[in-house]
């Protein structure tokens, strides 16, 4: 068994059922990603779209692929024909136009939408007010060709244990306000995207359904 089969093994062995392991390639190789494919991997992230083209041609077709970094409206058209998820949706304007580029491509795209959870400035996402007027917006006048899955956060880089998870409470909590509000009556919100390899357990702990692992997987970038 190659190192990365046995790092994906002993992940998967700590997951529970319902979590979906998403292996993050950005940064590795192609040959890499295969490897992941053969011990069985098929949700892979990246988190720039033409490397995420660059792979999904050279990788198998069943192949699922999910955009996890900041996007631009004016590449959403690449991946429109084929993204599995799109974990990074932070405004109105991002979601409209991969609502036209789903309907053009005759096909849903699953979204999710980012949450700044964090300490740091740099990280993008939106508050709780600028999700609830998104939802109010969308619950008026529902974007045709799009599906909002749930939320997407990523904790502050720190080792304070207490305090990722705090954010990761955070954003289960509003992810139950929001789903409360808005999609009481839609068995589709349901997804939580949160966790990395520095604190996937804890997310997993609080309610995570997509876990995002890259280095833990691969190795050090
Ligand atoms: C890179 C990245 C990850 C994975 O990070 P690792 O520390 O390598 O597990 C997860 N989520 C996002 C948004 C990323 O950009």
């Amino acid at each position: 068994m190659t190192l990365i089969a046995q790092r994906l093994q002993t992940i998967r062995s700590a997951l529970p059922a319902g979590v979906t392991l998403v292996a993050v390639s950005k940064t590795y190789g192609a040959e890499q990603v295969q490897e992941a494919y053969d011990a069985g991997q098929r949700d892979f992230g990246e988190n720039r779209v033409q490397e995420l083209e660059t792979k999904a041609h050279i990788l198998p077709a069943d192949c699922r692929w999910h955009l996890i970094g900041h996007l631009q409206s004016n590449k959403v058209r690449f991946i429109a024909p084929y993204v599995h998820l799109i974990h990074s949706v932070d405004s109105l304007a991002l979601l409209k136009e991969i609502s036209k580029q789903a309907v053009k491509c005759g096909r849903t795209i699953d979204c999710l939408l980012q949450m700044h959870i964090a300490l740091e400035e740099t990280k993008y996402g939106m508050n709780e007010d600028e999700l609830f007027g998104l939802l109010h917006v969308c619950a008026g006048a529902p974007l045709p060709n799009v599906r909002i899955r749930g939320l997407m956060g990523m904790a502050t880089f720190t080792d304070d244990q207490v305090r990722i998870r705090q954010e990761f409470v955070a954003l289960k909590n509003c992810f139950t306000r929001a789903k409360n509000k808005y999609f009481a009556h839609d068995s589709d919100f349901d997804q939580l995207s949160m966790g990395m390899s520095s604190d996937w357990q804890i997310a997993v702990e609080v309610g995570s359904t997509l876990v995002r692992i890259g280095s833990s997987i691969f190795g050090t970038r």
